[in-house]
């Protein structure tokens, strides 16, 4: 049956002081295999949402279960735990390391699983054929396009193989070739059973999601789920 894999129950956010409320009581289920938008103006509280979502930062109010785990219940080794084997994080700056081959950029996304040397390199190996970069292992990141950095940086997020891949804004670097690319990509990973939620704000990438959360003022305002899936579109 359908499984959620995020539960939201009037999540809040409150930075600093004076206070700002980057998120206003939001709640919100993500059931296993869904690929996910969010879409919103600049400051309504997107990146706040997945960092939540991703266990980087915690709600000031309101309970946020993450895989089955109320987070803030967690010990800081329970949520590094969790984000090092259940979760993925994809940034608009690719965040590579650039002294180091693509394939070790992608192989230290499982440095604090535990793996070996070995296995990690073989895992990543395999991811960057998964994102049809097998040529480029022995690149470093500056001898890549942009397109090709993002595919690296979701190698790097998918090598473990985790069960909720989190984007922010992977396509806000890129041209509009490349960015429909990334978007291909996160199809597939999606088809092969990965949840998936993504931030953008270009509207045109947005609507070939299937399901779309719409967010202004730290509040989700509304959702539109189109029945046809866009993969192809
Ligand atoms: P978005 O990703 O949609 O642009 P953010 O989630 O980054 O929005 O920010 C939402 C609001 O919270 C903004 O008003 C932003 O200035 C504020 N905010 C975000 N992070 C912090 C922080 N660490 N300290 C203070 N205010 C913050
Ligand atoms: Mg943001």
């Amino acid at each position: 049956m359908s499984e959620s894999i995020v539960e939201l129950k009037d999540v809040s956010r409150v930075y600093g002081s004076p206070p700002v409320r980057a998120l206003d009581e939001v709640s919100l289920k993500i059931t296993k295999g869904e690929l996910v938008a969010v879409v919103g103006p600049s400051g309504s509280g997107k990146s706040t949402l997945l960092s939540i979502l991703g266990t980087l930062d915690l709600p000031s109010a309101g309970e946020a279960f993450i895989d089955g785990c109320n987070i803030t219940d967690l010990s800081d080794r329970g949520l590094a735990a969790l984000r090092a084997f259940r979760i993925g994080f994809v940034f608009q700056q690719f965040h590579l390391a650039e002294g180091v081959t693509v394939l070790d950029n992608v192989s230290d996304g499982l440095l604090y699983t535990g793996t070996s040397l070995t296995e990690r390199r073989e895992r990543a190996e395999a991811a960057l054929l998964r994102v049809g970069l097998g040529h480029r292992l022995s690149h470093r990141p500056n001898q890549l396009s942009g397109g090709e950095k993002q595919r690296v940086a979701i190698a790097r997020a998918v090598v473990g193989n985790p069960a909720l891949l989190l984007a922010d804004e992977p396509t806000g670097n890129l041209d509009t070739h490349a960015g429909e690319g990334i978007i291909d990509l996160l199809f597939e990973l999606n088809e092969a059973g990965t949840t998936i939620v993504v931030i953008t704000h270009d509207l045109d990438l947005a609507a070939r999601i299937p399901r779309r959360l719409m967010i202004r003022d730290g509040q989700l305002t509304g959702q539109e789920v189109s029945n046809n899936l866009g993969a192809n579109s």
